[in-house]
């Protein structure tokens, strides 16, 4: 059993933020901002391609839910969603989460940088993703 299935067995103790029949939402053990939290589906599943669309999108439902209440009651500016999809992309838990680390003013935390590439790359890379 993964670690996120243990937490959702009761076997391992968690924060927990929020919970229905299908999803739980807990903090981050280490939070890269305090309030960062964690919203998974209660089923195993391992990545985005994995969790039917239906299921997402009540999914997706609980991560909007989370984000008002970070803005509300934890009066944060904003906050950055992520799914690390896939051990190459930095999933470590092999079991599909959504991140949302809570953002303020002067917070000092880095978004990804960005790189140069040529015009022909992106015709390149346009021209794969429509064929
Ligand atoms: P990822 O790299 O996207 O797989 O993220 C896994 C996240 O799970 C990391 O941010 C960890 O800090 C967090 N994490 C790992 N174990 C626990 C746990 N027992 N309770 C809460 N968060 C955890
Ligand atoms: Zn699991």
């Amino acid at each position: 059993m993964c670690i996120f299935c243990k937490i959702i067995a009761g076997e391992i103790p968690c924060s927990k933020i929020y919970e229905d029949e299908s999803s739980l939402a807990f903090l981050d053990i280490k939070p890269v901002n305090l309030g960062h939290v964690l919203i998974i589906p209660k089923k195993h599943y391992q990545d985005l391609e994995e969790i039917p669309a239906e299921e997402l999108a009540s999914l997706i439902k609980v991560v909007k839910k989370i984000g008002e209440l970070i803005k509300t009651k934890l009066r944060a500016e904003a906050y950055n969603l992520s799914e690390n999809n896939g051990p190459l992309a930095g999933q470590i838990i092999p079991h599909l989460h959504f991140h949302i680390v809570p953002r303020y003013l002067n917070d000092h935390i880095e978004l990804w940088p960005s790189r140069e590439f040529e015009q022909c790359d992106f015709e390149e890379v346009k021209n794969k993703l429509l064929s």
